[in-house]
């Protein structure tokens, strides 16, 4: 094994590693002389102390993330015991679904490396310069074959994300197999999967055992803005008697739609093509009333500076979703930024049912699915908020 590039970080970093946190900023590192894209590097303190092996990044802020806290003697051995661990873990707490998230990167200590299972299909995607390597992506999808025997496995390639890591264009595509496409299932509801298009890796996986909450208090006439592909609205037709479901993106409604058409027996679902803040105007402003309503915007805040502006955007959804609300009515709201935690968005709503008029009682504070598991020491894996509450009159 060739010799390994040594990273000298300083008296910060060290003390992040030692309270359980992956990632070196590249403003605490001393020197990294040697150390190329992606390398697999030894990480040592000022003193010379050895901290542990990591990999290395040229382009991204985060310069190292670390790989285990000891001197890694053979990296494939440990990326294949780390996936297996991966694997093991969603035996063990996913239930309901062949769909799920089968490595989540830092929170299963393969930092860079995402893998999402759909029924037969897995997907890949590459975060990272140390990921990206060929090498250790081909160890990955053997692993993965073993484990999965899946039909195809596809390589997802995220242009904005290979951009900022100063990785070359990539396309993508079928790694493994010979299957991009496919049916999952996620709670008894049916999607179809198509790994080469869509937004992340195709479905929003995170949300899976909020669609089944939120379907434990739906009822009546629901709304569900912001639908993608559906996840919330086919869920909630499941038991609503009539579902609404809103989204600016028209191939995000047509996939709906098809998703709808493997459901037989729902009621019809009305897909809408708008902008959420000016339809929930227009409707609010019409006098309409829901009895359920689901509120899963993008992520609003992408920088802690953005975090004023974002809670504006969340106060104005909220504001008007819970203005249309019948008395009993449910409201599902969520924000998946990161930056802004759970007692502001808490924070948020209160101040929106205030505004409102309304009275309001929490029925659940909700996070991700647990195939996106939360690190205790790993504040960034805990991204995702979805409160749901009840108007009371
Ligand atoms: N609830 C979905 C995920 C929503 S992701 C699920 O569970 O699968 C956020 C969605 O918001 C995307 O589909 C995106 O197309 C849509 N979107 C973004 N900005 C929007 C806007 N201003 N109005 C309506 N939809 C918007």
């Amino acid at each position: 094994m060739p010799d390994r590039p040594v990273v000298v970080v300083n008296a910060r970093a060290v003390a992040r590693l030692r309270a359980g946190h992956p990632w070196i900023y590249r403003s605490d590192v001393v020197s990294a002389e040697g150390a190329g894209p992606g390398a697999l590097a030894e990480v040592k303190s000022e003193r010379r102390r050895s901290l542990g092996t990591a990999f290395y990044s040229t382009a991204s802020e985060i310069a190292l993330r670390l790989l285990a806290p000891v001197k890694v003697e053979n990296l494939a051995e440990l990326v294949q015991k780390r996936v297996r661990g991966a694997v093991e873990y969603r035996r063990k707490v996913v239930r309901d679904t062949d769909a799920y998230r089968v490595v989540f990167s830092e929170a299963d200590e393969l930092p860079g490396l995402i893998v999402d299972r759909y029924n037969d299909v897995l997907v890949l995607e590459a975060l990272t310069q140390a990921t990206d390597d060929r090498e250790l992506k081909h160890l990955v999808v053997a692993e993965l074959a073993e484990q999965f025997a899946p039909a195809g496995i596809v390589e997802r390639a995220e242009p904005r994300i290979r951009q900022l890591e100063q990785l070359p264009p990539s396309e993508g595509g079928l790694v493994y197999g010979n299957k991009t496409e496919t049916v999952f299932s996620m709670n008894g509801v049916h999607f179809h999967q198509r790994a080469l298009a869509g937004q992340k890796t195709g479905a929003f996986l995170d949300q899976r055992e909020n669609y089944a909450a939120a379907a434990a208090y739906a009822h009546g006439e629901a709304l569900d803005v912001f639908c993608y592909q559906g996840g919330f609205a086919l869920h909630l037709a499941r038991v609503c008697a009539q579902v609404t479901a809103v989204d600016s993106s028209r191939p995000a409604l047509e996939q709906a739609e098809q998703n709808a058409v493997l459901n037989p027996g729902l009621p019809e679902i009305e897909w809408i093509e708008a902008n959420a803040f000016d339809l929930l105007k227009d409707y609010a402003a019409a006098g309409r009333q829901y009895d359920t309503i689901v509120l899963d915007p993008p992520a609003f805040a992408r920088s802690r500076r953005a975090l004023q502006t974002a809670l504006r955007g969340y106060k104005e959804l909220n504001l008007r979703a819970l203005k249309m609300l019948r008395p009993g009515g449910i409201l599902v709201t969520c924000s998946c930024s990161y930056h802004v935690g759970e007692g502001e968005f808490v924070e948020m709503l209160a101040s929106a049912a205030v505004d409102a008029h309304r009275s309001v009682r929490i029925l659940e504070k909700r996070g991700q699915s647990k195939d996106h598991p939360v690190v205790l020491t790993i504040p960034e894996t805990s991204y995702l908020k979805c409160v749901i509450v009840v108007v009371n009159n």
